[in-house]
């Protein structure tokens, strides 16, 4: 739900959201809040009771854009309003919301919206972030993105996004690809070895010490082996 249905559509038709949308793996709808203005000169906005900056998008188009889209006998859809004020949005959350069979996101503009139309309707707040954009388009397409790509066979394998960065509480080894030497720089040899579990052990190494380098307290609340904690230990004492 958006007052901007085109910009949502455009990049959500792209690359491998656009594909997964053609081959039926996910449905993105786009609907404009301001089909349901139900004035004459289409307003969805008005200035704010107590006076201050800006406009504040009324209640009743949101409400009834979010009535239109599911039956008078049909589950209401679980709707999260995209804003600074909500949760920050992560993996964890991305992989929960993908076990629905649909969410609806609505986007604020402007200085926000009625705050009626969030006690009525709105199942949960979500926020990208401690900052402010102009809009919540930007926050819908990432939690969409987010959400979709873990939809089954929206990408090749479900590895694709298990073993990446936050999915497992440890963020993501190095990677590379081709030529083996770039500028100088040598692919670490154990990745040109063939040898699978010695490269497995070597990434998951590197993944441990990638998070304690970048996110050190995401350790806090990773599950850890005796091994890896014996590892994380020598790296420590090394930095030391
Ligand atoms: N006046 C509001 C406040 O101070 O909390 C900010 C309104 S913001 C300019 C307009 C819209 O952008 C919000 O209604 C929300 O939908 C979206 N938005 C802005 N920052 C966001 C963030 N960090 N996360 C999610 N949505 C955001």
């Amino acid at each position: 739900m958006t007052l901007f249905p085109e910009m949502c559509r455009t990049v959500m038709s792209e690359s491998i959201i656009g594909r997964a949308q053609k081959a039926g793996k996910v449905e993105i709808v786009c609907t404009d809040i301001r089909d349901f203005a139900g004035n004459k000169h289409n307003k969805v906005d008005d200035m704010p009771y107590g006076g201050g900056m800006g406009m504040i998008m009324s209640a009743s188009p949101i409400y009834n854009c979010y009535k239109s889209l599911y039956a008078e006998n049909e589950e209401k859809p679980h709707l999260i309003y995209l804003s600074p004020k909500g949760r920050t949005f992560t993996q964890r959350r991305a992989r929960e919301l993908s076990r629905l069979d649909r969410i609806v996101l609505l986007c604020g503009h402007y200085e926000g919206i009625d705050e009626r139309v969030i006690e009525e309707i709105v199942d949960e707040e979500i926020s990208l972030g401690d900052f402010v954009l102009t809009g919540g388009e930007i926050p819908a397409l990432a939690v969409a993105d987010a959400v979709c790509r873990m939809l089954p066979g929206v990408l090749s394998e479900n590895v694709c996004f298990e073993e990446e960065s936050h999915y497992g509480g440890f963020l993501e080894y190095p990677q590379y690809t081709r030529p083996s030497v770039w500028n100088g720089r040598s692919v670490p040899e154990v990745l040109l070895s063939g040898n699978h579990a010695k490269i497995a052990d070597w990434r998951h190494k590197q993944s441990l010490k990638t998070t304690l380098e970048k996110r050190p307290e995401m350790l806090e609340k990773a599950w850890l082996t005796e091994e890896d904690k014996r590892f994380l230990e020598e790296i420590s004492e090394k930095k030391d």
